[in-house]
């Protein structure tokens, strides 16, 4: 026996909306905590990148500032100290490099030399006695034409008088004659007054001594000037410096042989020019106590490390005094000695070294790409001492008010080596920060990407079949709802084909009974219909049944042998006197009568049903008049039972859909044709349970042919 499946699927019975709640929220919730695991993990990673950081950071920032403090002490030591102070090279590209150092004592700046930058009268004027005035009212009144003789003897008359007259006297008396180009020798007397005037003012309030070499220039010719005068226009430069120290300097170039000397002497003015300016920039808050101060001069910025070397406590007659060195550094030099100096070797690659040093941060390590944020992973306080150094120029200047502003720190000893004042015991180091920064956050998250990567594809992968199950779920409740929709239109259909039959037969049959169909032929063409009518109605409830039957999957079959010929014979003997009804002309063809189908195991009852069901359709479907074929071929192989109408046809499109439970063609409302969509389905499902199939060939207006294949004689299918 052989027991068929379903031709309805039963499944779908849960909801919709209960597979949606059973596919979505896992997936929610499974991307909800990748993300949350993921989060976790990075926080992780930086976690353990700060742990490192904290650990590295008091080291490193310990070999940072002893390798800072190194570089510096060269740096400084090389432009500050020794006989050649100051910068060597008067190229403005090293200049810009180049260190300078200060010393401020009591609030003034003695390193380098400070001067008035505008004259002011000195005293010696008003000091005069009234026969002194009146000797030097002759002299500062003197003009080319005055005498000669007259201007002598005012200045014998002064030359006892004191220093600043005397000289004064002695300038006046040398200009009034170099004006008048009678002076003997002026060059010479002119250098010697300069000599001899060092700090002495004119009435109005300028540098004598500048004075009286600026005119003895002026009476030597070009390229005439001499080492040794020029040794001496050098160190007046440097420890007399006044608003005419530029002026002087133009004209001693323009007076030397080559311009060697007179370069390094501008160079060296120049540089101290830099530094004062520097220096009066300074705040007095900012010295007394070790900071770096930054200076803005014009286009570059400078650091002011301030070093105080002695402070109060050493007082001399009730006056607290202290001096501090200031040691100028271009932003540019110290860059690059905390660009050079990283201790790199430690540092992991994914972090790079910041300076935070008197407020201003400095990139230490590589440079950070364009995009990175810096985020700080770890800082370590660091420090360095910058050596004690005052220029060699200075020190006759200032050893000696050092020596009485803070004695102790200043052994004798030490007062001066090589040029250089050493003071030994100064305390104070430059603290700086140093911070260890997230440089290149890809280095860092490199595995944490590949977990990003794995987790955003498993996300992706478990939407994609969500939104798989989504859509199944969905198509299998759309086919629900259109089965549903079917099994009504069924219900209707099949109502329909009973009640206009039924209503026919119980008309006939009560004219029968009460006798009022007297003619005889009439009542045998009334039993004939109600006998055709009869048959059509079982078969339709055959259909029904048996439908219900494969649904549930109860249908069973009986193979046994049957003769096919036989059969198909009666079968279309059967369907005659409907064909005849419909004026349809039955014709059964038989491929060859000497090579009958001969006998097959089949379940002849279902074959035949699925047969009738195909001769019924083309009947239904054939205009009056037309001729509907069945044909029978058998072979070794199979059996094909062709059924072939000249009916309208079938569209390629629906030649699938046909053989589907309920489907019909056309309108359900027109109503066409009779049927309630079931019949093809059920031959279907016969010809597959024998093992064979049913085939359609057709297109629209060309009438259709069904064949029912068979698989091999004698064969049962299984
Ligand atoms: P029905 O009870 O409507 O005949 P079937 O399952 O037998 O149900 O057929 C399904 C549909 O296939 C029919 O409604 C009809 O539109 C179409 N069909 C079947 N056989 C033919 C045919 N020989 N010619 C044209 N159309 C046909």
């Amino acid at each position: 026996m052989f027991r068929a499946g379903r031709i309805l699927g039963r499944g779908g019975d849960a909801s919709l909306v209960w597979q949606v709640l059973l596919i979505v929220p896992p997936v929610v919730v499974l991307a909800a905590f990748a993300l949350y695991s993921l989060r976790q993990d990075r926080a992780a990673i930086e976690q353990n990148a700060r742990g490192n950081a904290s650990i590295l950071a008091p080291g490193l920032a310990g070999r940072f500032g002893a390798r800072v403090e190194a570089d510096l002490a060269t740096l400084i030591a090389s432009s500050c100290s020794g006989p050649a102070a100051g910068p060597a090279s008067p190229e403005a590209g090293e200049a810009a490099l180049t260190p300078l150092c200060g010393l401020i004592v009591n609030g003034q700046i003695r390193v380098p030399l400070d001067y008035q930058s505008l004259p002011s009268p000195p005293d010696w004027v008003r000091q005069l006695a009234p026969a002194e005035l009146k000797h030097w009212q002759i002299l500062a009144s003197a003009t080319p034409a005055t005498d000669t003789g007259a201007l002598q003897r005012a200045a014998a008359a002064l030359g006892t008088a004191p220093g600043p007259v005397r000289l004064n006297a002695e300038w006046a008396l040398v200009r009034a004659e170099a004006q008048r180009g009678t002076a003997a020798n002026a060059a010479a007397r002119l250098f010697s007054l300069a000599r001899r005037a060092e700090g002495v003012e004119t009435e109005s309030g300028t540098p004598l001594s500048d004075l009286a070499m600026l005119l003895a220039f002026r009476q030597l010719p070009a390229g005439s000037l001499t080492d040794v005068l020029l040794q001496d226009v050098e160190r007046h430069v440097l420890e007399r410096p006044s608003f005419l120290t530029g002026t002087l300097i133009d004209e001693a170039t323009r007076l030397a042989p080559g311009g060697r000397v007179t370069a390094r002497i501008r160079a060296r003015f120049r540089a101290n020019e830099r530094a004062l300016t520097l220096l009066r920039g300074l705040r007095v808050e900012d010295i007394g106590h070790v900071s770096a101060v930054w200076l803005d001069s014009g286009d570059d910025t400078w650091t002011a490390f301030v070093h105080p070397i002695a402070t109060t406590g050493a007082a001399i007659a009730g006056v607290t005094r202290s001096a501090s060195q200031v040691t100028l550094v271009p932003l540019q030099a110290l860059e690059r000695v905390f660009q050079t100096a990283p201790e790199g070797r430690d540092v992991p690659d994914y972090a790079t070294l910041t300076v935070v040093l008197g407020g201003r941060s400095f990139r230490a390590g590589r440079p950070l790409s364009p995009a990175a944020v810096p985020l700080e992973l770890a800082s370590g306080p660091g420090q360095f001492v910058l050596p004690l150094t005052v220029p060699a120029d200075t020190v006759r200047e200032f050893a000696g008010e050092l020596l009485r502003i803070a004695p102790d720190a200043m052994p004798l000893e030490q007062r001066s080596s090589g040029g250089v004042v050493r003071l030994a015991g100064v305390p104070g180091a430059h603290a700086f920060t140093l911070k260890l920064e997230l440089a290149d956050a890809d280095a860092l998250y490199a595995s944490y990407r590949l977990r990003l990567w794995m987790a955003a594809g498993l996300i992706l992968a478990a939407t994609l079949a969500a939104l798989g199950g989504l859509a199944g779920a969905w198509r299998a409740f759309e086919r629900q709802r259109r089965l549903g929709e079917m099994k009504s239109n069924f219900v209707a259909s099949v109502s329909h084909e009973l009640r206009a039959p039924i209503g026919a037969m119980r008309l006939m049959t009560e004219s029968l009974e009460r006798g009022t169909v007297a003619d005889a032929g009439r009542q045998q063409e009334y039993f004939r219909i109600i006998g055709q009518e009869c048959r059509r109605l079982s078969s339709l409830v055959e259909n029904v049944l048996d439908f219900s039957r494969i649904d549930r999957g109860s249908r069973e079959y009986a193979f046994e042998s049957t003769d096919l010929d036989a059969l198909v014979a009666r079968t279309v003997e059967v369907m005659r006197p409907c064909a005849c009804e419909r004026q349809v002309n039955l014709v059964l063809a038989t491929f060859a009568a000497d090579r009958p189908a001969g006998l097959r195991r089949i379940d002849g009852a279902a074959i035949q049903q699925a047969l009738t069901n195909l001769v019924d359709n083309a009947i239904k479907h054939s205009p009056a008049g037309a001729t509907v074929c069945v044909e029978l071929q058998a072979d070794a192989a199979s059996a094909r039972i062709f059924v072939e109408d000249d009916g309208p046809g079938i569209p390629e499109e629906e030649q699938e859909r046909i053989f589907e439970p309920f489907y019909r063609l056309g309108s359900e409302l027109r109503r066409e044709t009779q049927g309630v969509g079931i019949g093809l389905s059920i031959a279907k499902h016969i010809a597959e349970a024998h093992g064979g199939r049913i085939t359609v060939e057709s297109s629209p207006g060309t009438g259709s042919q069904f064949t029912i294949v068979l698989p091999a004689a004698e064969e049962p299918a299984s």
